[in-house]
């Protein structure tokens, strides 16, 4: 059954604005939905947002559609019927749920695979519906996106309208004219993102034992011992435990590392996030390439597992984690937009990425970060050193990085995108 995050006003006599997902919290689309949707709802739209239930066979599908549109899956299982028959028989009986809440001229946004097997159902309350996908790849069709395409078929042709970070990232089977493109955007000044005082920061790293062992209350594990040393220079990746994260790699990374640098890599609580259920095993396999590192390299590694509630603490935590770094990287193998990048960026933290999907939207290589081929770890390795050998180089990129988001990745760009799909103005 769904369940309500932000229920809509009931009684209102002005157009619903239903947001729908699979989590409330961790994740991208978690965290945009919390800004975006308060800020709909502070415009005087009548907004709210569901998320749906699933089962681990639900959510084994919609990561495997998830990979497929990043085309790094073996496009095999979506052509046997039973995939998407056991996908629609979770999704479909939570039509109903849906169908109090929306009619003609309502608007239901359906955010990413996991909820667009229930397009048509609402589709037929007479609603406008959008498909909002924040993933995809720039990846030879046949490589997976075209088998999605085809398979879900009838759910594409039930949409009114879709939304992507890239033009290449939409079912070309959406005509033209109804397809968005739409990056994400980030509040700056939401817990994530609020500038904060270093009496903060350092009270909310030593509060999770990272920088003082006897402090620990319980927000976020340290997933082995060691303490970061105040005076340690500090890389950070901060992400969800997925195999497109490229996070062994970053860890590997420590062994070329000047030895005063720690390497800190945060991702949420796999437990919490249910339609992500690769997390636990990526964590394991992290844990082996800590296990395989030699003692002193070890103990500049320090994995962080952050609980996700309450949601506020966990996002100050990620704001202090990226403050208290002196470069923040992003090693993913495919990404359609990587919202822990633009959070490092309006603090003008120094980023280096790779250079894949929505990320190559979000930084200009030496203007605002600094971008390398996704396949080449000696790059990354020389791009680190670089930055770290050169201050004046990270506070040019930071600076220039905070501005860019500024100019155009701010939630108030993403309301006013949104108008344009939606065809709600303010009330
Ligand atoms: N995030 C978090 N805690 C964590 C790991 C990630 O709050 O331990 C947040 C992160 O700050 C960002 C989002 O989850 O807001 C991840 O979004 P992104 O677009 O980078 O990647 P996605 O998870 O959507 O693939």
């Amino acid at each position: 059954m769904p369940t309500p995050v932000w229920e809509i006003r009931p009684g209102a006599d002005t157009p619903r604005l239903l947001h729908v997902n699979a989590t409330a919290t961790g994740g991208g689309v978690a965290e945009l939905l919390r800004g975006l949707v308060e800020e709909q709802r502070g415009e005087g739209i009548n907004a709210g947002w569901a998320v749906i239930g699933g089962t681990a066979e639900f959510y084994a599908i919609t990561k495997y559609l998830h990979h497929l549109l990043h085309g790094r899956a073996v496009p095999n299982r979506i052509a046997d019927p039973a995939t998407l028959r056991t996908y629609r028989e979770v999704l479909v009986p939570q039509a109903a749920w849906f169908r109090s809440s929306l009619g003609i001229g309502d608007v239901v946004v359906l955010h990413d695979p996991q909820t667009l097997g229930l397009a048509p159902a609402l589709r037929a309350t007479g609603a406008r519906v959008v498909w909002h996908c924040h993933v995809g790849a720039e990846v030879p069709p046949e490589r997976g996106p075209a088998a999605v395409w085809q398979a879900m078929a009838p759910e594409l042709a039930a949409i009114d309208a879709v939304v992507t970070t890239l033009p290449a990232f939409a079912p070309p089977t959406v005509p033209a004219g109804n397809r968005f493109v739409i990056p994400p955007a980030i509040d700056p000044s939401a817990p994530k993102n609020r500038a904060l005082t270093e009496a903060e920061i350092s009270s909310l790293l030593d509060g999770i034992g990272l920088t003082a062992p006897s402090g620990r209350r319980g927000r976020a594990d340290i997933v082995q011992e060691g303490v970061l040393p105040a005076e340690a220079r500090v890389v950070l990746q901060v992400s969800r435990w997925d195999p497109l994260k490229g996070i062994p790699d970053v860890v590997r990374a420590v062994e070329c590392l000047p030895p005063d640098v720690h390497l800190v890599v945060a991702g949420a609580d796999p437990r919490e996030i249910p339609d992500d259920p690769e997390g636990a095993a990526v964590l394991a396999e992290v844990l082996d390439v800590l296990a395989g590192l030699a003692p002193e390299d070890r103990a500049r590694v320090h994995l962080i597992s952050i609980a996700q509630q309450p949601a506020e603490v966990s996002a100050l935590l990620v704001n202090a984690l990226q403050r208290r770094a002196d470069v923040v990287v992003q090693k993913s193998v495919a990404e359609g937009f990587g919202l822990t990048v633009t959070e490092a960026m309006i603090k003008g933290r120094a980023v280096l990425a790779t250079e894949v999907g929505g990320i190559r939207l979000q930084i200009t290589d030496g203007r605002d970060g600094l971008l390398v081929d996704a396949t080449d770890h000696q790059a990354f390795a020389a791009a680190l050193l670089r930055l770290l050998a050169d201050p004046e180089l990270r506070v040019r990129l930071g600076e220039s990085a905070r501005q860019r988001v500024l100019d155009h990745y701010t939630l108030r760009r993403l309301v006013a995108d949104y108008r344009g799909v939606t065809g709600l103005a303010d009330a």
